[in-house]
């Protein structure tokens, strides 16, 4: 059996893995646009300066070689070719496959900003290239902007902050991170920020970049007419499915590859995972994109399992959590950072260093953020992704613990 699998990340890897378990003789070839092996999770460390890139690697130096995975890096599908099983590459080589994963991911999106492909000195922040550009430019440069304050805009804003630049966040939105926080608790991370010299603007967009007659970066102007001196500027607004070789071909895509369960395609023998794919969330019980590691993972090792003859469906596709720690501050959080309407309740405590707030609807948790103090994560992020009843009374919500939930397992094994 030949397998092919295009992208060398979370994704890809997981499945060369899983496919290797369970075909030891299959043939696998990885085909991947990097040309190295590295954690995009990481790169925040490598632009920091806390890591080199070699430390981004996430499987170990022989992963390729014990699992007898053929390696062609540094090489692009450009062009999927259904018909004949073949994939034709940037090199002009044609890859044939009896099973396809896609694995492609996906790529930084660059907002309609005037300037913003002209400009020397912008760049995304999703690939070990960009880290390099960004370092390149962050020498010659003090103030760089960051376009988008979620949660890769931040993890730049604080990388090159530690390099010494002075760094200004433009969030569209009332305050950072608002797909994870809320406003109180994004309130902690901004004062932190503004302590160490980054500036944060919130409800604002950048209108263009500034360019000089070489079309170097010489600072931004926002919707309100301000203008602030820079020579980088980072777009974190959010991605798009690397998706530009299935043009003309039958596999279909929506906001990202449509898959089932299996992480089958609509063509047979073509499946896809990760970044690049779009699948049915268990929080929100809708199809959509689920741009996290751990799931890129497990729908990884999905689909791998059923390329080599196995049919494994996937379960807890849970998307909606959070962590992340900046300047030694921990969050956690889990489903919805707000109550979207009145029909939820909301429950908080602060005290000195912790704030928590949990989310409820008919009797289930449906978001929560654990800040300072995040004892408990475990059993909150298990409760609001399997929707279980909680049935505690308010008081006795901020000791949430496995003993209220638990069930026991022949095997002994106790599980919520
Ligand atoms: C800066 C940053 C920080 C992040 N931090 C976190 C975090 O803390 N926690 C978390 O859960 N998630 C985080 N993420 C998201 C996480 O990295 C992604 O969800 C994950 O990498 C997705 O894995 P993937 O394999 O599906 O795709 P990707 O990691 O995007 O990999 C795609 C692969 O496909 C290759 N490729 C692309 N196009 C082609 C082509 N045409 N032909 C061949 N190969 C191709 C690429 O070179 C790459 O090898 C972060 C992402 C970034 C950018």
């Amino acid at each position: 059996m030949r397998y092919l699998i295009l992208g060398a990340s979370a994704t890809g890897l997981s499945a060369a893995g899983a496919i290797r378990q369970n075909d030891p003789w299959g043939d696998i070839t990885v085909l991947s646009g990097d040309r190295h092996i590295y954690s995009r999770c990481l790169l925040p460390d490598v632009l920091a300066g806390r890591r080199d890139a070699a430390a981004a690697r996430f499987v170990p130096e022989d992963f390729l070689r014990r699992n007898g995975v053929r390696w062609a890096g540094g090489v692009k599908a450009v062009k999927l070719l259904p018909e004949e099983k073949g994939v034709a590459a940037d090199n002009g080589d044609k890859f044939f496959y009896d099973k396809l994963l896609i694995a492609t991911g996906s790529s930084s999106y660059l907002p309609p900003v005037e300037n913003i492909n002209r400009g020397r000195q912008v760049y995304g922040l999703r690939n070990l290239e960009d880290v390099w550009d960004i370092t390149r430019a962050a020498g010659n440069c003090r103030q760089a902007v960051i376009m988008g304050g979620g949660l890769v805009g931040v993890d730049a804003a604080v990388s090159l902050n530690e390099k010494g630049l002075a760094v200004v966040i433009v969030e569209i939105a009332g305050h950072i991170l608002p797909l994870q926080l809320d406003q109180r608790a994004a309130a902690s991370y901004e004062a932190l920020f503004r302590n160490r010299g980054i500036e944060i603007i919130t409800g604002e967009m950048m209108n263009r970049i500034i360019l000089d007659d070489r079309q170097n970066v010489t600072g931004v102007q926002l919707k309100s007419g301000r203008v602030i001196p820079c020579g980088l500027v980072v777009a974190a607004t959010g991605v798009r499915p690397n998706i530009d070789f299935l043009e003309g071909t039958p596999v279909e895509v929506g906001r990202g590859i449509k898959v089932n369960e299996y992480q089958e395609t609509s063509y047979p023998d073509i499946y896809a995972a990760g970044d690049v794919c779009e699948s049915l969330e268990v929080f929100t019980g809708k199809v959509a994109p689920t741009p996290i590691w751990p799931l890129a993972v497990l729908q990884g090792q999905v689909a791998g399992t059923n390329m080599a003859g196995g049919r494994r469906k996937i379960v807890n596709n849970f998307a909606f959590k959070n962590s992340m720690e900046f300047y030694g501050l921990n969050t956690v959080s889990f489903g919805f950072p707000e109550a979207p309407d009145t029909s939820y309740t909301t429950y908080i405590m602060e005290s000195p260093g912790s704030y928590k707030k949990y989310i409820f609807k008919d009797g289930c948790l449906r978001g929560a953020i654990l800040q300072g103090d995040i004892s408990r994560a475990g059993v909150t992020g298990a409760l609001i992704r399997k929707n279980t009843p909680v049935g505690v009374a308010p008081g006795k919500l901020f000791d949430l613990n496995y003993a209220y939930f638990f069930n026991q397992r022949e095997n002994g094994e106790f599980v919520l």
